[in-house]
C-alpha cells in the first residue's frame, strides 16, 4: 500500500500479549495509527522462561528493538534432549547453519515488559475487554465490556486461545485438551543442584514426562518446567508437591531434588490446550493472529515465536499489497501453511516419531525406555 494510505490507516489490535504487542510495534513502524485494547487492568505473565528463536530476534533487529530484548535475555548455543538420567538423545545447534543470531532465553515477564516498553505512551488501553465485533464495508466496530466502543479500518484479533474475535467472526474453535499439565517455576540457579552448567536449554524426557531446564543467566535463575500426562482437564488444576514428585520419579536424582525443593505456592500449574487449525483467518477488514489464529502445544516452543513472526508478516503484507483486503489474504497465504504444520508437529510432542519428524536423522541414540515409575 502507498505510504500515505498506510499513514491514514486506523488499526485496532485486540490483546496485549506477545502477538498484539509485536503487531503494534511492526504496524506503527508503517506509520499507521495503532491502538491496542487489552482486557486486563494490569499486564502479568507466568513465572517461566521461553526461547526466542533466531527468526524472532531478527524481527526485533528489523524493528530497532533488538537491544531492548537482548538486555533482558541470554543467548543459548543449543537445545539438547536427554533421557531422564542424562544420556544425550539429540542436539539442535543455535544458530543453525546460515543463521547469524542466537536463540535468546528470556523470562516471560521481562519479555512482555520489554515489548510493551517500546510502544509509544498511550497506545495500550487496559481494562478493555472485547465483547463484540461488527463488520462494516470500510472497517469494523469493537464494543467493550466497559461500555466504550471504537471504529477502525483494520482490526487485528490477537486475543489468544479463547479469542472473542475468532468466535464472533470466524466460527468457534473450542480449545482441545492435550491430556497434559505444565508445571512451571523460576528458581535460583543456586537451588538447581548443579544442573545448570552453562547457558544452554535442556529437556529430559521419559515416556510421558518432560523436564525442561532453561537457564536465565542474566537473572542468576533457571526456569524449571515439567510437562506430564494427566487426565484432569481443569484449566488451572490444583497440584501438590507429591503430585510433582510422582511425575519425576526415576529421573536424575538432582532433578528430583529440585522438585522437592520447589515452593509449591510459586509453581504455575495449567492444563495444556491448543486448537484445531482455523479454516480462514480473515475477512476484508478483520484478521486473526498468534494463538487466536493457531494456538499450538508448547512442545516445539513455537507459539510465542509464531505470534511475533505473524506481527512482522502482517506489516510486510500491508506494505506489499494494494488494499487492506489483499494484504490480509497475502498474510494468511504466507503464514498459515507454516503454522498449520507447527500445530500438527507440536501435537506429536517429543515421542520418538516427533523427534524424527522435527529433526530427521539427527537422533544420536534411541530414546531410553521410561525409567521405572515414570508416569504414563
Ligand atoms: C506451558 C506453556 C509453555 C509455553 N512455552 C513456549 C515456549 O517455550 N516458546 C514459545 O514460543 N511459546 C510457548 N508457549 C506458547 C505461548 O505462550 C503462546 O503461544 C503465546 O503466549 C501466544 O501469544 P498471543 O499474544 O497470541 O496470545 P496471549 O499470550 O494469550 O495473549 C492474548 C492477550 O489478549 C488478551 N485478551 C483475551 N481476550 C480478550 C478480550 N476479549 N478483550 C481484550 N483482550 C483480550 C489477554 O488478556 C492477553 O493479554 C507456551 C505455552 C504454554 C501454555
Amino acid at each position: 500500500m502507498h505510504p500515505s494510505d498506510l499513514q491514514n490507516l486506523k488499526i485496532a489490535v485486540v490483546g496485549a500479549g506477545y502477538g498484539g504487542a509485536a503487531a503494534a510495534k511492526a504496524l506503527s513502524l508503517l506509520g499507521a495509527h495503532v491502538d491496542v485494547y487489552e482486557q486486563a487492568n494490569r499486564i502479568r505473565e507466568v513465572g517461566a522462561g521461553i526461547g526466542l528463536r533466531p527468526a524472532t530476534m531478527n524481527r526485533f533487529r528489523e524493528w530497532g528493538i533488538f537491544d531492548a530484548i537482548a538486555e533482558v535475555s541470554s543467548p543459548s548455543d543449543y537445545f539438547e534432549i536427554l533421557t531422564p538420567t542424562g544420556e544425550p538423545i539429540m542436539k539442535e545447534e543455535w544458530p543453525a547453519a546460515g543463521e547469524q543470531t542466537h536463540t535468546h532465553l528470556i523470562h516471560r515477564g521481562d519479555f512482555i515488559e520489554a515489548l510493551l516498553g517500546v510502544l509509544p505512551e498511550g497506545m495500550v488501553h487496559l481494562g478493555h475487554k472485547l465483547e463484540a465485533v461488527e463488520e462494516k464495508d470500510d472497517g469494523a466496530v469493537l464494543t467493550f465490556a466497559n461500555g466504550n466502543s471504537v471504529e477502525a479500518d483494520l482490526v487485528v484479533g490477537a486475543d489468544g486461545i479463547k479469542s472473542v474475535v475468532r468466535s464472533e467472526l470466524f466460527g468457534d474453535k473450542v480449545p482441545v485438551f492435550s491430556g497434559e499439565h505444565a508445571y512451571r517455576a523460576v528458581i535460583s540457579a543456586d537451588d538447581a543442584h548443579g544442573m545448570v552448567v552453562d547457558d544452554n536449554f535442556r529437556m529430559y524426557i521419559g515416556r510421558g514426562t518432560k523436564v525442561y531446564l532453561l537457564p536465565l543467566r542474566h537473572r542468576g535463575q533457571v526456569s524449571f518446567d515439567i510437562t506430564a500426562r494427566c487426565a484432569d482437564s481443569t484449566w488451572n488444576p490444583q497440584v501438590t508437591k507429591d503430585d510433582l514428585l510422582a511425575t519425576v520419579q526415576g529421573f536424575d536424582e538432582r532433578l528430583v531434588s529440585i522438585t522437592r525443593g520447589l515452593d509449591i505456592d510459586t509453581v504455575n500449574a495449567r492444563a495444556v490446550y491448543d486448537i484445531d487449525p482455523v479454516g480462514t483467518w480473515h475477512s476484508d477488514r478483520v484478521v486473526l493472529m498468534g494463538d487466536a489464529a493457531h494456538s499450538m502445544l508448547h512442545h516445539q516452543g513455537q507459539g510465542a515465536n509464531s505470534a511475533i513472526e505473524d506481527g512482522g508478516a502482517l506489516a510486510d503484507a500491508l506494505r506489499q499489497a494494494e488494499t487492506v483486503a489483499q494484504a490480509l489474504a497475502l498474510f494468511q497465504a504466507t503464514r498459515k501453511p507454516v503454522t498449520d504444520k507447527l500445530q500438527e508437529v507440536s501435537r506429536h510432542g517429543w515421542d520418538d516419531d516427533g523427534i524424527d519428524e522435527v529433526f530427521p536423522g539427527q537422533k544420536s541414540a534411541p530414546a531410553a525406555p521410561a525409567a521405572p515409575g515414570v508416569r504414563e
